[in-house]
């Protein structure tokens, strides 16, 4: 028998969660993000649940290869572009739309040779200061790009740093309308954060108005709250698209005194029952998961205790007596009887965040595709 730890993707959350990100923005179409694997959920695997997105995003020539071989033949983008002069040849094989956040990017465009001119997401660095030409060059980079016979259509994009956050998007809405405003194009500028809080809500008007003609839907496809812990997957609508589960294969009665794992960095104030899990940060679990992590054992909330190791973490059983050799642990995601544990608690507990954990989910750790639809 395997070791009995499993992760689930939930094929029907796929779905809805995409649904609420095309409720957010009911004039925009839809980019769902599927770079680094669909975050760490297996592009393979998440293409049913997302194959009502108008289009997949991801930065890997490989994964847009991917995508194309399972019968994709909407649009792609590159959301950094080509890395090198070579790679707009397979953007012409496979019709790919690209990013062009850069002058070398548009000098390896003017030389490149193709048939087939391309559309390309011209990229504005409006303040994250990461990809992008600045405000300033924005407007000189269209006009060359314009002038190009291998460019096609032209839109526009830029990329918010603290949509999650209490700075907002304002300032670099503000930057990237002055420098835009008669530029023709499609726009793109929400991720998922911007998408949810500053989309179309019940009763609400989007603040301030935000043209759109793409978002991108990125982790709220999976289920994790971009600003958590201000806004849970729960107030926000989403389910799950993860489940990280796992079985108890060793019990231990502490007495008062007796230390927990590694560097005895737990130490029992009381006589308890602990489970020992098999699931450790080989698996993709934090290690930076303390004392306290949340978890569910057969449905109900217990924490973890002491370090966690390569391939097993303890879990304190006091909320559940009745638990033994072989009860069931879910580590992140849908539990027994319609109990959840939300992957950006276990972020949180860590001292990161959802997409961390997903994307680390670890090759050794089996994973099956569900679809309760
Ligand atoms: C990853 C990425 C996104 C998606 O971000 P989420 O926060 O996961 O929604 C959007 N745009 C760009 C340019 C990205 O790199």
């Amino acid at each position: 028998m395997p070791r009995p730890i499993e992760a689930f993707i939930h094929v029907d959350a796929l779905r809805h969660n995409l649904a609420r990100a095309q409720a957010a923005a009911p004039d925009a179409r839809v980019w769902a993000v599927v770079k680094a694997n669909a975050y760490g959920h297996g592009i393979e695997r998440v293409f049913d649940g997302l194959r009502s997105a108008d289009g997949f995003a991801l930065l890997d020539l490989a994964e847009a290869e991917r995508v194309r071989a399972l019968g994709w033949r909407a649009p792609i983008l590159l959301l950094e572009g080509v890395f090198e002069p070579r790679d707009l040849e397979l953007c012409s094989r496979l019709g790919l739309w690209h990013a062009v956040h850069c002058a070398e990017q548009i000098d390896w465009l003017a030389s490149h040779k193709t048939q087939q001119p391309h559309r390309v997401f011209l990229k504005m660095n409006s303040g994250m200061n990461r990809l992008g030409f600045t405000p300033e060059a924005f407007r000189s980079a269209w006009v060359r790009l314009n002038a190009l016979p291998q460019v096609d259509e032209i839109s526009l994009m830029t990329h918010f740093s603290d949509a999650d956050g209490p700075r907002g998007i304002a300032h670099q809405v503000a930057v990237f309308q002055a420098a835009t405003r008669d530029l023709p194009g499609e726009r793109s500028l929400s991720n998922s954060a911007a998408t949810l809080r500053y989309g179309a809500q019940p009763g609400q008007q989007p603040q301030p108005p935000l043209r759109n003609d793409w978002v991108r839907a990125g982790i709220l496809s999976y289920g994790s709250a971009p600003d958590f812990p201000e806004r849970s997957i729960d107030d926000w609508g989403l389910r799950p698209a993860m489940t990280l589960r796992t079985r108890l294969i060793g019990l231990q009665s502490l007495r008062i005194g007796d230390t927990v794992g590694y560097g005895s960095a737990y130490r029992a104030q009381h006589p308890m029952r602990i489970g020992i899990a098999a699931c450790g940060y080989a698996d993709g679990y934090p290690r930076h998961a303390g004392t306290g992590t949340p978890v569910l054992v057969d449905g109900v909330r217990c924490t973890t205790v002491g370090r966690v190791s390569m391939d097993m973490l303890a879990v304190d059983l006091t909320p559940v007596p009745g638990a033994g050799h072989g009860s069931e642990l879910t580590l992140w995601g849908e539990g027994p009887n319609g109990s959840r544990l939300p992957i950006d608690e276990v972020a949180q507990a860590a001292g990161t965040i959802g997409y961390e954990l997903m994307c680390a989910l670890a090759q050794r750790v089996p994973v099956r595709v569900v679809d309760a639809a």
